[in-house]
């Protein structure tokens, strides 16, 4: 996934995933620094701020803060509102955007998420379930950089269990933030997640098989052979497919609506 030269950009939210990742890539040694997008999503946002600031301070490393109202006109909540799409359409794009964006500006080559086993499992689920045959291939524990405007991005908690990380963030005495996201009760992606816990319940080693099973066995059928040109946005450079990104067009429609 990456090397102990490179310098690790780790998406940080506060939560138990995303912080119990930073602690061990300190550690052991890696060097980092965290990126805390805040999406201004009420409460919940300040205080997750308020979590990666306290951990960064305590550990000695850097934390960069990057606000989605400053860089698309509006929070999260607000984008809903506007787009009349559930929350995380825009909070998603939003922070795959800037994520990249921001370890382009400050020349990190990979970006460190701390997706576990069963947001995997989860995602895989919602692409079979409607079968996403495009997003099949971009799952994976580490997605290289196709492009010279694309940042390496990686999972490394991924062969990890939700209990196992919260029990893990839990034994360290990480001070992470307990609450979900407000907006996490409508997700689909916990719809999914529930269902899967049940398949683990009633099949232990279910969410792992399944998740595995595709990327060993599966994943590969699903690689296209014709690859989707990729050129730079007309209005900002990042990497898109048409002219311009969905993230300028998105902030266009805030623009207008705001
Ligand atoms: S639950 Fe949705 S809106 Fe909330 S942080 Fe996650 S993606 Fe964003």
């Amino acid at each position: 996934m990456f090397t102990r030269e490179e310098l690790v950009l780790v998406a940080v939210s506060g939560g138990k995933d995303s912080l119990a990742l930073w602690e061990v890539l300190i550690e052991e040694g890696y060097r980092t620094t965290g990126l805390y997008l805040d999406l201004g999503i009420f409460d919940y946002s300040i205080e997750s701020k308020a979590r990666c600031e306290r951990f960064a301070a305590a550990h000695g490393v850097p934390l960069i803060i990057t606000a989605v109202a400053d860089e698309i006109g509006a929070p999260v909540p607000i984008i809903k509102n506007v787009t009349r799409r559930p929350p995380c359409s825009g909070c998603g794009l939003s922070k795959r955007y800037l994520m990249n964006r921001v370890a382009l500006e400050h020349g990190f080559p990979v970006v460190a998420t701390g997706h576990n086993l069963d947001d995997e499992a989860a995602t895989l689920f919602g692409s079979v379930m409607h079968w996403q045959t495009d997003a099949l291939p971009r799952q994976s524990p580490a997605l290289a950089a196709t492009h010279p405007k694309l940042v390496r991005r990686v999972k490394p908690l991924y062969r990890l269990s939700e209990r196992e990380t919260a029990a893990y963030a839990f034994l360290r005495r990480i001070d992470y933030i307990v609450e979900e996201c407000p907006f996490a009760a409508g997700a689909t992606s916990i719809a999914h997640k529930e269902i899967l816990s049940r398949m683990e319940e009633a099949s232990p080693g279910a969410k792992h098989n399944f998740l595995f099973g595709f990327l060993d066995r599966a994943r590969a059928a699903f690689e296209r052979v014709e690859t989707v040109a990729l050129q730079e946005c007309a209005r900002c450079g990042q990497v898109t497919t048409g002219t311009v990104c969905a993230f300028c067009k998105l902030a266009d429609q805030v623009k207008r609506a705001t």
